[in-house]
């Protein structure tokens, strides 16, 4: 570290009076040119060292440095920036460059994206267009991955639409993201379009559709595909069989799952990670197996994570086993209220209320925040946030009150609230006030008021959707004749008609 910093601070004290420069990403000085080409590359070699070793101190030391001495490396500068999740300081550096080529729209939008910001990403996007920046490849690639992390599909079309128009060549790199973008914005039947038209001979795309159809619960599609692959000479590769597993796990497929944890092993050399043994815990502890599925755990040859925990403990709730579920519990480094919520639920079911009341008094006494859930609903292209007993809507009024009505209809279509999910020490009427409030429970309301009937609605949720708003939706499915989509954490699920694809199993 102490030798990447001489050399910024001996190279930055040799040069002077940078400026911008209207073509170049890189540095060229305008009132005294950099000369020798090794100059340049020096330069390009610092901030490539800021990403090596991320660092705040050293990159805002570098920055106050160029600013100081005039000098503006833009874009490697925000690519640093973003690198080290410093986004605010990447977006003045951004803002403080007067012309903008493709290269620095692109190193913000992908810094964005890398940092999770992806509303902020379109957005960019968008200014980009409006400044008549032609997009290219990269661009594309990134604006794909946005709009398939928050599951706007009307978004997605819209760039999808934009791709082809700007005649914007289709590499493998982009037909995987298209085909993980329509997966996730739950058009499966598209992705599978784009997958059956796109030059396959790159694994990625492969897995793209695998882990696609996986999100959506298809596992016998995922096995055929996996199948084809065979004949079409590609190798599966670690994220392939992430896929396979996570669609056997999805659709409780115990002997599938057995059978390709083994094959990735045996026939293609491949060690077993973390999302391997996460993907066949989940499996197995989900259908009851759960002693297989701990004795999995601890043969593992590295520490299992706070995932792998997770699913036990989930499964422990389902198959009531406090036991195992206090032995996951302790495991958990950081925990999360959700954590403290399943174990005390487990005692709950099993009407062991003072181990509930233990629990939820560690959970306050370790100062323990509520993790809410986020729910986002994409209407006429602008995409609304909730989160659970969110009042910060500006049409709050009107969503509380058609949510109310819409849950005291489903009652009488024998809708019963999972009081039991919540905590036992409040009243039935607050326990159930806390989940008829949960947030996909609002957005979903709020679709209702703003799209006309018998429109498909369609959801995006951070967290695991709870078994109350699972059967809820199911009901407000068959009452007002919608097809409701909700993507959850772990996968899809699509109420049509009283049912989900799920077969609740998820
Ligand atoms: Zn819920
Ligand atoms: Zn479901």
């Amino acid at each position: 570290m102490a030798t990447v910093r001489r050399r910024v601070f001996s190279l930055l004290s040799r040069t002077q009076n940078f400026n911008f420069n209207t073509k170049s990403h890189l540095t060229v000085p305008l009132s005294q040119p950099i000369n020798s080409k090794s100059d340049d590359q020096m330069l390009f070699r610092i901030l490539e060292s800021c990403k090596l070793f991320p660092n705040l101190r050293t990159a805002v030391a570098v920055h106050n440095k160029i600013i100081k001495h005039g000098y503006v490396i833009a874009n490697m500068m925000i690519t640093s920036f973003m690198e080290i999740g410093e986004t605010d300081i990447a977006k003045n550096v951004f803002s403080a460059i007067p012309a903008r080529d493709v290269i620095t729209w692109n190193s913000t939008i992908g810094g964005y994206v890398k940092n999770g910001l992806f509303k902020d990403s379109i957005d960019i996007f968008k200014e980009m267009l409006r400044k008549n920046i032609e997009p290219d490849g990269f661009t594309f690639a990134s604006v794909v991955t946005a709009c398939a992390r928050l599951g706007a599909l009307r978004h997605a079309k819209w760039v999808h639409g934009l791709m082809i128009e700007k005649r914007i060549e289709v590499n493998y790199i982009l037909s995987s993201a298209l085909v993980d973008m329509y997966s996730r914005c739950g058009r499966i039947e598209t992705a599978k379009e784009i997958f059956n038209t796109a030059q396959r001979t790159d694994v990625s795309v492969w897995n793209a559709m695998i882990n696609g159809l996986a999100l959506h619960g298809l596992a016998l599609d995922a096995i055929l595909v996996f199948s084809i692959m065979k004949v079409e000479n590609v190798s599966p590769d670690s994220v392939t069989f992430v896929g396979i597993l996570t669609a056997c796990s999805h659709c409780g497929f115990i002997e599938e799952g057995r059978k390709y944890f083994n094959l990735m092993q045996r026939e293609h050399s491949i060690q077993p990670q973390l999302e391997h043994y996460g993907a066949m815990v989940d499996l197995l502890a989900r259908a009851g197996l759960i002693e297989e599925a701990y004795a999995m755990i601890k043969e593992m040859r590295m520490e299992p994570d706070v995932v792998i925990w997770r699913a036990l403990l989930s499964a422990c709730r389902t198959h009531k086993n406090p036991e195992l579920g206090e032995v996951a519990i302790k495991r958990i480094k950081h925990l999360e209220s959700g954590d403290y919520v399943l174990l005390s639920n487990i005692y709950s079911s099993m009407k062991k209320w003072d181990s509930a009341e233990t629990v939820r008094y560690t959970m306050k006494k370790n100062g323990v925040r509520k993790c809410s859930g986020k729910s986002l609903v994409e209407l006429r292209g602008v995409i609304h946030q909730f989160k659970a007993a969110d009042r910060y809507h500006p049409e709050t009024e009107a969503i509380y009150r058609v949510l109310d009505a819409l849950i005291h209809r489903t009652r009488m279509q024998g809708y019963v609230s999972m009081s039991d999910l919540v905590f036992m020490d409040i009243s039935e009427e607050e326990k159930e006030e806390n989940l008829n409030y949960h947030s996909e429970k609002l957005a979903l309301t709020y679709a209702i008021i703003k799209s006309s009937p018998g429109t498909e609605i369609q959801i995006s949720k951070n967290l695991r959707t709870c078994p109350d708003c699972h059967s809820w939706m199911k009901i407000v499915s068959q009452v007002l004749n919608r097809v409701i989509t909700v993507r959850d954490r772990i996968r899809f699920h699509r109420f049509e008609s009283g049912f989900c694809t799920c077969g609740d199993y998820w």
